[in-house]
């Protein structure tokens, strides 16, 4: 092969090797629920994004009164405020696939035995207090199961994002959610980067090469639509947070 030939395939092959280190990651949004047997933030939806190899799974935090911290969206289940209401009735709770009301606590022993990163949403309480409480005991689990290394953390409210990025170890990351900070606020918080919504992302797909400037990473939720992923894969952004990660998986395997 002439010299020129060789260049041009060694260069053909580093722009395949770049864009295939620049395609999307998988986070399954509140674990892999969309299937049957699992349910949104249950053990078994932990499980099942770990099964088809998501690169992580995000889940929602909540604390009780007495200082349990539960795995759920919603600020109720069934009815039941999780953050005024006892530890002993909200975990007698069901979900929709029969599992009990996961603790964190429930939840990292179970991840402790799989491989995916672990992204965590600390809701937004009633008090500043609450929150403050609740984020040091996530850090006193996440340390007891050896998850440090493995754990990101999401938040909306600005002042938790800050403090946040004081608290977690250094191999944690922090993403800003609200969607309204610019880029050059979140380097200057000293958050590794932004998780907005698609409806932010697309007004403002600027932000994305401004953080990628300034170092950050940008993660976009909650994208399930076919179209949706392509504009995202298309836009470079590094993380794509879906309901879908299956159909997201094949269309980055094409
Ligand atoms: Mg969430």
């Amino acid at each position: 092969m002439k010299l020129k030939s060789f260049i041009t395939c060694l260069a053909i092959a580093s722009c395949a090797i770049a864009s295939q280190a620049a395609a999307p990651k998988v986070i399954a949004h509140r674990g892999y629920w969309n299937v049957p047997g699992s349910a949104q933030n249950s053990i078994r939806s932990l499980v099942k994004a770990d099964s088809i190899g998501c690169y992580a799974s995000e889940f929602d935090v909540w604390m009780t009164p007495d200082s349990v911290l539960i795995v759920n969206h919603d600020p109720t289940i069934n009815g039941i405020e999780i953050q005024r209401t006892p530890s002993a009735e909200v975990l007698k709770q069901k979900l929709a696939n029969g599992e009990t009301v996961p603790t964190l606590e429930q939840y990292f022993k179970a991840a402790q035995k799989l491989n995916t990163r672990l992204v965590l949403e600390l809701k937004t309480h009633d008090s500043r207090k609450q929150e403050t409480a609740a984020l040091k005991k996530t850090l006193k689990l996440a340390k007891k199961y050896g998850l440090d290394e493995r754990l990101d953390y999401i938040v909306f409210s600005k002042d938790a994002f800050k403090q946040y990025v004081k608290s977690v170890p250094k191999c944690s990351k922090v993403y800003f959610l609200n969607g309204d900070y610019v880029p050059a606020q979140v380097k200057y918080a000293k958050g590794a980067g932004i998780d907005y919504s698609l409806k932010v992302m697309k007004k403002h797909p600027e932000w994305i090469k401004d953080c990628h400037n300034r170092g950050l990473e940008v993660n976009v939720w909650t994208v399930n639509e076919p179209e949706d992923m392509q504009w995202c894969i298309d836009q470079g952004v590094d993380y794509i947070t879906t309901n879908e990660p299956e159909r997201l998986q094949k269309m980055l395997k094409k």
